[in-house]
């Protein structure tokens, strides 16, 4: 694991007043993407920010975006399938901010084919990374929130999670279990002050989009762009793929106080999607 600290945020600046000021935010899968909108959004709001990825470079790259920004960073390059790393950047990041408010697991990874040509091992891979690293993150920062009865937890899973979808079994799978999981530690802590839900996202337009052009390539697909702008025109009712900023703007209201009498709840934002 690597690590950097910077402080952001211009010595003197007015700033306006922050929801998250003087919280902190742990943010998994934070080098692009949902992640990085949801640091930026949450740093917007006052919170000092612990950046997770396994790309040390993206990371350091969002790091400097964030300079200007009221609260410090953290950035740690991490797997979150090694549940030893996941301590530690728990464990490095409290000793950094005294205390861990805010835990967004987002970190994620997609795979297209049909059920029978998954192999084992793409189940696998896909439940260490969308499952287990949910798993390893919040039982590494749940007992410090239970302690101080203060927390927020938000899974970010995908409408995969709510419904059949053909071609990526083994996604769904993993993010069926990440609505379970989330519905389950939500009843185990709701007492003590944690609040633990998940926002289920339908087509955004980041990196992962590319699995699926490159599904449809291997399919024979002349124009795997244009077949996707198609799908998403048939499918999806608003007529294009969410942005990112659409997605950290319900993380931001799932990771502030405000949130607090809502758990155990898995949110779809999906542009009015139909599921067919
Ligand atoms: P993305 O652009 O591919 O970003 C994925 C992020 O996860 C990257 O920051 C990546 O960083 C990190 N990551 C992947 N494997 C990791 C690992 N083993 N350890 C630590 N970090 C890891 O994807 P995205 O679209 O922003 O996806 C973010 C989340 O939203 C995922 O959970 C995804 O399933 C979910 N989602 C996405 C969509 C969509 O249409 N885009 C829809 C529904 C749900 P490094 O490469 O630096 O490790």
């Amino acid at each position: 694991m690597s690590a950097a600290t910077s402080a952001v945020g211009a010595p003197g600046a007015a700033q306006p007043a922050a929801t998250l000021a003087g919280m902190t935010a742990l943010v998994t899968g934070a080098s692009r993407g949902i992640g990085r909108a949801i640091a930026h959004s949450l740093a917007g709001q006052g919170a000092n920010l612990c950046l997770m990825a396994t790309d040390a470079a993206r990371l350091a790259e969002v790091e400097s975006s964030l300079a200007g920004l009221p609260g410090r960073c953290l950035s740690l390059a991490l797997d979150v399938t090694d549940r030893a790393a996941c301590r530690e950047a728990v464990a490095r990041a409290s000793a950094e901010f005294g205390r861990i408010d805010i835990l967004v697991n987002n970190a994620g990874i997609h795979h297209a084919g049909s059920f029978l040509s998954h192999e084992p091992e793409d189940f696998q891979r896909l439940l260490d990374v969308n499952l287990f690293g949910v798993i390893h993150m919040t039982q590494a920062v749940l007992p410090g929130m239970i302690e101080r009865g203060y927390g927020r937890i938000v899974n970010i899973a995908s409408t995969a999670g709510k419904w059949g979808s053909r071609n990526q079994a083994g996604y769904n799978v993993s993010k069926h279990a990440v609505v379970g999981l989330t519905r389950c530690v939500a009843l185990e802590t709701a007492a003590q002050g944690v609040t633990v839900n998940a926002i289920c996202p339908g087509f955004v337009d980041t990196d992962m989009m590319g699995s699926f052009r490159r599904d449809q390539a291997a399919r024979g697909v002349a124009d795997p762009a244009a077949a996707i702008e198609a799908m998403l025109a048939a499918r999806v009712p608003i007529g294009r793929a969410l942005r990112t900023d659409e997605i950290a703007g319900l993380a931001l209201y799932l990771a502030s106080p405000q949130s607090s009498g809502m758990t155990g709840q898995s949110i779809i934002i999906d542009g009015g999607m139909l599921t067919a």
